[in-house]
């Protein structure tokens, strides 16, 4: 895969997850503003919990993704992209074009996986 693209990829994913992040977290300071506190609909309490939960679930996956693109990117700067972190072998271009922030082959990803390391 061309580094140059990659870079490209992984800057793009950057901007997008940090543009939804600031989303989500907006919309997390509106649930606990006042206006929203006003009870208009006796008994959607629960509905709004499960709301907020899934909101703080979004918002930790955005980090976890945005950790993963930057990781990516300093691997770029340091010559290492592409390369398998557990491994060492070539990841395929293939995984890297659907996956550009792929850390790791698809065998030691579903290993990492399966240890609960990722
Ligand atoms: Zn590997």
């Amino acid at each position: 895969m061309d580094q140059q693209d990659a870079r490209q990829q992984l800057e793009q994913m950057l901007r997008e997850i940090e543009s939804a992040s600031a989303i989500l977290e907006a919309e997390g300071a509106g649930e606990s503003s006042e206006i929203s506190h006003v009870d208009q609909h006796p008994g959607d309490t629960a509905s709004e919990l499960t709301d907020a939960d899934n909101q703080a679930a979004l918002l930790d996956n955005s980090a976890d993704q945005k950790a993963q693109v930057v990781a990516a990117l300093a691997r770029l700067d340091d010559g290492t992209y592409g390369v398998c972190v557990d491994c060492g072998q070539p990841i395929p271009d293939a995984r890297l074009e659907v996956r550009p922030e792929a850390a790791r082959c698809i065998a030691d990803q579903e290993k990492a996986e399966a240890a609960g390391v990722v």
